[in-house]
This record gives C-alpha cells, structure tokens and sequence, in this order.
C-alpha cells in the first residue's frame, strides 16, 4: 500500500535541530529552538556572515504546468538531498505555507513522497507564527488608517482613495469586499475595503525582500496606504506605523531552520504570492544559506515564465545575487497537457502529444539562456509515465544540447536525484554569465514589454491611456527604475490560461498596475488575479483531523 505523505512524514527520523544546525557550522547559540525540530537563526549570527564567500545558487523552476503541481518543491528537496548523498554541504531553501491552499484544495507546501520538509504538518500550519506575525503587522497598519481618519484625518486621507486592505491566511471569498465601520459615530466613517489572503500582502513581500531590520522598516515605512483627495501619496511613515509594524516582524525576520526526511537542513521562510507578488523564498534565508553551504537549492513559484523571471529580475536583482545553475522540472502529464490532452486522459500513454508538449519545454530552455545560466531538466517520474514518453522528452532536450534526467525522489528520496545532482555541480561549475533581462534605466511600460516580448513572446502589450498615465506618474515620482513584477496565469506563456504548448503573437493585456513602493516593484496584472481565494465545494479541511493518538491527519 502506497504511504500518504503525512504517513511517511510522521514515521521521519528526525535529528535534533542543533546537530542539524551543526551541519552548517551554526553553533547552538545562534539557534533559537521552537521545540526540538525547528529553530529561528538569530539575527546576531545572520548579520555576522557578511565576510564569507557565496556557494552555489541552483534556481529549481518548471514548465508550464497541470492544475495539481508538478512537484518544483519535490524535486528542490530531492535534489538537496541527492547533493547531500553526494557528500556536498546543501541546503534548501524554500516558502512557508500559507493556510489556504492547506485546506482548501493545492494541499501542502512540504513536497511530497520520500521528498519532504519535516516536521511537515507543523510548517504547513502555524510553524513559527510568522504569518500570524505578517498578518498583525498588517492590520495594525489598517487600524492606525482607519484610526487616523476617525481622530480628524491630519493628512486628509480620501477614504475613497485608500488602497491598504486587511488580510488573513485563510481562503474566505465571503471578505473580498466589505464595508467596515459600520455602526454609528463611534465606529468611524464607513468605506469599502476588503480582505486579501495574507501571502498576497506586500509586508510579505517585504520581509521577504529586506536584506536586514533597518532595509525592513525603511519598506514598511515606504507602503503606499492611499491618496488624499488631491492625489498625494500617504505613506505608512506618515501614519508613524513603520517603527511598531518592525517591532512586530523582528522575530518573524529571522529565518526557520527544519530539515528533510534524509536530514538535509531547510531553510523554510516567507511566503509571498507568485502572482501579485514575486514568490519566493526571503532574501535574508537565501543570503544565510549562501554563506553557510556549498550548494543552494532554492524553488519559485509557478512555471519558469514567471517564477524564474521573476526570481531573475526582482529578487537576484534587489539580493545582488547570481544564480549559476537552473533546474528545469518537466512532468511527462504537464508535457501532454501543453501538447493539447484534456485533463481527465492524462493517465494514457501518448508520445505525440508528449513530443507536441515539448515545444513549452523548449521555449522555457531558450528564455532561461537568456539569463545567461546554465540549465538541465529535471523529468519528475510519476507513475506511469512509459519509457517512450520519457525518451521523448530527452531526445528533444538533446536538441537545445541540454540533458533531461529522470528523476525518482518521490519515491526514492535522495537516491532518485543522483543524476541529477552530479549534473547540477558540473553546471555550476562552469562560470554562468547572469544578467537580468532589462536594466533598472528602462521605463515602466518598456519593462512590461520586454517581458512580453522576449519571455511570452508576445507581439504586443495592450493598456488603455489611464494605466499608461499612470506608469508615467510613477517614473515622475522617482519609482521609474523599479523592476516589474507579473501577475498572469501560469498556464500559458500567454495571459489565456487555454493556451497550451508555446504560443507566438499574442496579445498581452494589462487590466491594472500597483506600486508596491516598500517591496520596490511595480505590479501589472493581466487578466483576473485573486488576492482572496474562495474554498472549492470539496474542501481538504472537510478531511482533516486528528487521530486516536492525537496526531494530524489529512494533511497531503
Ligand atoms: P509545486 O511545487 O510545483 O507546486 P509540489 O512539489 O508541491 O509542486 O507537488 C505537488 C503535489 O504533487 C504534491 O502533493 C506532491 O506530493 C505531488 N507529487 C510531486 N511529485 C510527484 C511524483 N513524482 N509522483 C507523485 N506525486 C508527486
Ligand atoms: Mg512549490
């Protein structure tokens, strides 16, 4: 009988966090242990690292993918195993989970199988109360704006013109929008407003993007929270908020050390949204692992015209960092889906369509070349996959020169990334060339056309005059050399979710773009983004539990 994840999860022999820690040379002063299996680093210790040298940093990414995942975060850990099996110092990095899409319908953010973060019913929980500590910092935020208004609103604040929601982990379409106040003189002036989930928040994407406490308040202090009624920006500074909101992150800035089923050590902080934000991992874990090891394994979220971009030119262009390697993680089920197979036939074998699909995986080759990083493509084995399809897949890699190696951790572990790992130190040992696709001088609009144009291989961005005044305004204001960050599905290079495989000369349109002033990007959406997810009408909460024993159940 095949285990569930949580199964395997439980029965993981877990070493104390301190010898874990040792395995990085952290000593156990500079852990701050959340019982025996997680700690925070200290911040003391993180700050001490400046003067060391960097090891290598391996971005795992991936095709276009299926509804369900095709296992970035799986392959990340197994192949930070499968670099510790080899006898290399590697260490992951990746995202907390946020509660929404634990209960609602994605499951986990642990990986999966024999290739998981442990101990994983706690990090896809509360874990170190980070996100509870985001989401507090955020509405102490909101309540000092709508608090402000009510004792005589000084900075004259329009209320029609805030922009500063509040937030909560959780998935609730019931708050997308509201009016609060409601209630009488007491309880303020009423206005609409509306909950975001709180990975979508931008104090997210600012722990996530601050290089140390003082960079953190200086963004928070930055946040945009709305206009007065002659189109002035008000600033979370000019509400007095930026000192209290870092008094409530200082524990939360500090990164979570846990470890995998095979005692790898992870790091496993922040969490922001892939969309209207950059999704990855912090910047202060990556930076930390950096000094600490020799291999960095580190996932972003959705397919690599996304994640990887993103990761390119928002987060190594803000962290000054250089990646020297990418894995590029193809399922044989995601190659027959972009090669034009439905859904419910994924199950039988279909070498043309896989051959069909291919054409993602080698639009995502020539773009992440682009970067000047080296790349290999990782084939995630599932079940099933047939001997011909995989094939399929190596022999059209082989065409770009770049190798495509079956992988096996979610049901082998470490040991299913051996290939894999000996080819990621080869790449990483040639000297990779990194530079961001558009430098820091080019406009706004060009930003977002470049992108489109080189990455999606758009043949146009469209934007009405409000959204083009609008990016004007910005440049204007001094915020014209920030970097882009996407909000598109990530089904298709294209904003059509239906638009498999690798579509040439479409159409890319923005619908809305948000300065994220504390976080330093620029947001352009296309098409319907959701920052406050709804439950689907079979929730994972409905199957989750606890057992006789006390243990969780339910959690995949
Ligand atoms: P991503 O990070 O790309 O969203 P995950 O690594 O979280 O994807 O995997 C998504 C889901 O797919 C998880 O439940 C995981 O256990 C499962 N999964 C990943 N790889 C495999 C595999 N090779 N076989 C079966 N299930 C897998
Ligand atoms: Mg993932």
């Amino acid at each position: 009988m095949v285990r569930t994840d949580i199964e395997i999860a439980r029965a993981a022999r877990k070493r104390p966090i301190q010898e874990i820690g040792a395995k990085l040379g952290i000593p156990a002063d500079a852990l701050i242990p959340y019982g025996n299996d997680k700690a925070k680093v200290s911040a003391a210790f993180t700050g001490s690292l400046g003067g060391r040298p960097d090891g290598k940093l391996i971005l795992v990414t991936a095709v276009n993918p299926t509804p369900a995942g095709e296992g970035k975060t799986t392959t990340t850990v197994g192949l930070g195993d499968g670099l510790a099996r080899l006898g290399h110092r590697a260490v992951i990095c990746i995202r907390e989970a946020s509660l929404g899409p634990c209960f609602g319908m994605k499951g986990g953010a642990a990986g999966g199988g024999l290739a998981q973060i442990v101990p994983m019913e706690e990090m896809n929980l509360h874990f170190t109360g980070d996100f509870h500590a985001i989401t507090s910092a955020h509405n102490l935020l909101a309540a000092l704006i709508d608090n402000h208004i009510y004792w005589g609103n000084a900075l004259g604040l329009d209320s029609r013109r805030i922009t500063w929601r509040r937030v909560m982990d959780m998935n609730d379409r019931a708050l997308r929008d509201i009016v609060c106040s409601l209630g009488g003189v007491a309880n303020g002036f009423p206005r609409q407003t509306g909950f975001d989930i709180t990975v979508a928040s931008e104090v997210m994407a600012i722990l996530c993007l601050a290089s140390d406490l003082a960079d953190l308040q200086r963004r928070l202090g930055a946040i945009i929270v709305g206009y007065t009624s002659d189109r002035r920006p008000v600033t979370a500074h000019d509400l007095g908020a930026d000192g209290a909101m870092t008094v409530l992150l200082k524990d939360a800035f500090q990164p979570n050390l846990v470890q995998t089923l095979e005692n790898t050590p992870a790091f496993v902080h922040g969490g922001p949204f892939a969309n209207i934000a950059h999704g990855c991992n912090s910047l202060i874990a990556t930076r930390t692992a950096l000094k600490l090891a020799d291999y960095v394994v580190t996932e972003a979220g959705f397919g690599a015209d996304l994640g990887a971009e993103k990761f390119m030119d928002i987060k190594c262009r803000i962290g000054g960092l250089s990646p020297d390697g990418v894995v590029l993680v193809a399922t044989v089920r995601a190659l027959k889906m972009n090669g034009g197979v439905g859904r419910a036939e994924l199950g039988a074998e279909d070498v043309a369509a896989v051959r069909a699909g291919c054409a993602n995986l080698g639009r995502h080759i020539e773009n992440l070349r682009g970067f000047g990083v080296p790349v290999v493509v990782a084939i995630n084995h599932f079940d099933g996959d047939t001997e011909a399809e995989i094939e399929a897949v190596r022999a059209y890699a082989a065409q770009y020169g770049v190798e495509a190696i079956p992988c096996t951790h979610w049901a082998e572990g470490g040991a299913g990334t051996q290939a894999l790992a000996r080819r990621v130190v080869d790449l990483a040992g040639e000297s990779a060339a990194f530079s961001p696709l558009y430098p820091d001088e080019v406009p706004l609009f060009g930003k977002i056309e470049t992108i489109a144009r080189r990455i999606y291989r758009a043949e146009e961005v469209l934007a009405d005059a409000r959204i083009r005044a609008r990016l004007q305004q910005w440049e204007e204001e001094g915020f014209g050399h920030l970097p882009v960050c996407m909000a598109k599905t990530q089904y298709s290079f294209s904003a059509d979710p239906n638009l498999r495989g690798a579509p040439e000369g479409h159409s890319v349109p923005i619908r809305e773009v948000r300065l994220c002033a504390g976080a330093g990007f620029v947001v352009a959406i296309c098409g319907e983004i959701m920052t406050m997810p709804g439950l689907p009408s079979q929730p994972a909460a409905q199957a989750i539990g606890v057992n006789e024993d006390g243990q969780v159940d339910g959690l995949f």
